[in-house]
């Protein structure tokens, strides 16, 4: 039992007499014909989740281990040791930085709630360091969660190298490590729905992501595992109206308009293509994604985002036809082979890497340029399309990347995504000349 130090279990038996005395409360709780669940919140018709004994249990979560309305959620809460001391990391806050740093504990010293609304590119992890460690100065504990498992992979690194001194665990669903009582926690947003009251900070990366995005059971997870007098912090680069809605006049909204090396988000250029979708058809259909490419690939290596893993294919072989010297390949999600295509395409070995939403964020290229093939077709959302043009220009000395839509009707998304990254353009040049 002690491993479960820390966060919430399900016990049938209501005498636990280990250590410190446990919290308990009822896992489920009737309303009228209802039953809801205490761990992640859905509610269900009785009958249909009443098992032959009589009690009810929750098929929603289930997967985290089966509750029923017969027992207990417990938990050992514990109060922790306060620190102090000096963040540890190789980089310097450039002054924008600095001033949503500062934003925030001010934030968090008066348990409100923040949204970083930043920037693909901005180093929006390092803006987060000093409430955490002014978090931790008070003696709470800290989760920082994503709902992506290669988002919490590729910060839990840099918050061990910046944080040497806390205790700290990575924990996704097959994890390697098993959970252990820890100051800071770096989990996938799921792992929630085993804490109650845990966390007086909780930093969610990428909170507009698949699946965090509109899903009621990871909210409702989220803020149970919240001490009552915590807060939260969101991060992202497209939040979407259903969360700026849900948060309006509760959060307050920080935008980072600025990059790190501080130059603009590339505006893309949206190209009309009429024959976008059966291009790999015929030359003549083909010529206008192959002009383009002859064109980028003189001066980079160029990501063609496509819908559908079928269409992705169609084009990685009509292209290759036709510019048989190209090296070219494609990766999707099915790929085996996608995590060294991802490494051999950082090295710059191909010339054309075909995609599909899997790269849409977390990865950064250099000397890229990207084309979307397909702008107007309803995968390719504002947050995805304005995340796609975000990988364009993020460090390096190479400025000439492009961003180009091809679509055959213009969208709404489309029309709202070249809209937001001239906005926050417009935002950025003001914070610069107000610098002067
Ligand atoms: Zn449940």
């Amino acid at each position: 039992m002690t491993n479960q130090k820390g966060r919430q279990f399900f016990v049938l038996d209501e005498t636990m007499s280990i250590g410190k005395p446990f919290d308990s409360r009822p896992a489920m709780l009737e309303q009228g014909k209802r039953i809801v669940c205490q761990r992640c919140g859905s509610s269900h018709h009785k009958p249909s989740v009443q098992l032959p004994i009589g009690c009810y249990y929750c098929p929603t979560c289930i997967r985290y281990g089966r509750i029923t309305s017969d027992g207990q959620l417990v938990i050992q809460q514990t109060d922790l040791p306060a620190f102090d001391y000096k963040i540890v990391w190789p980089g310097v806050l450039t002054s924008f930085q600095q001033k949503i740093s500062q934003q925030l504990v001010a934030n968090c010293r008066q348990k409100k709630s923040s949204l970083v609304w930043s920037v693909t590119g901005s180093g929006k992890t390092e803006m987060i360091f000093e409430t955490i460690r002014h978090v931790r100065q008070e003696g709470g504990r800290v989760a920082i969660v994503s709902p992506r498992i290669d988002v919490c992979r590729e910060l839990f690194p840099r918050i061990q190298q910046a944080f040497p001194q806390e205790e700290s665990l990575l924990l996704y669903g097959k994890s390697e490590e098993p959970y252990r009582y820890t100051t800071i926690l770096i989990a996938t947003t799921h792992q929630l729905l085993h804490f109650y009251r845990s966390f007086q900070l909780i930093v969610v990366d990428e909170v507009d992501a698949f699946p965090y995005e509109g899903d009621a059971q990871l909210r409702y997870g989220l803020y149970n595992a919240l001490a009552e007098n915590g807060c939260l912090i969101y991060l992202s680069a497209t939040p979407s109206e259903r969360l700026l809605q849900e948060i309006r006049g509760k959060f307050a909204v920080l935008k980072m308009p600025l990059r790190f090396h501080q130059r603009p988000l590339i505006v893309p250029k949206p190209i009309h293509y009429s024959r976008w979708a059966q291009a790999y058809r015929k030359k003549r259909w083909l010529r206008p994604l192959l002009q383009h490419l002859q064109r980028l690939v003189k001066k980079n290596f160029v990501l063609v985002f496509c819908p559908s893993i079928q269409l992705m294919k169609e084009m990685e072989w009509a292209v290759r036809r036709q510019e048989a010297s190209w090296l070219i390949t494609s990766v999707s999600s099915q790929d085996e082979k996608r995590m060294e295509k991802v490494q051999s395409a950082r090295s710059q070995v191909y010339k054309v890497l075909f995609t599909t939403m899997i790269l849409e964020r977390g990865v950064t290229f250099e000397n890229v340029s990207v084309v979307v093939l397909g702008a107007s077709h309803p995968v390719f959302t504002k947050s995805a399309l304005v995340q796609i043009a975000g990988r364009v220009d993020r460090k390096g000395a190479f400025t000439e990347g492009e961003v180009i839509f091809f679509y055959d009707q213009m969208t709404e998304a489309t029309r709202q995504a070249i809209k937001e990254i001239n906005e926050m353009n417009q935002l950025a040049r003001s914070w610069l000349t107000d610098e002067v």
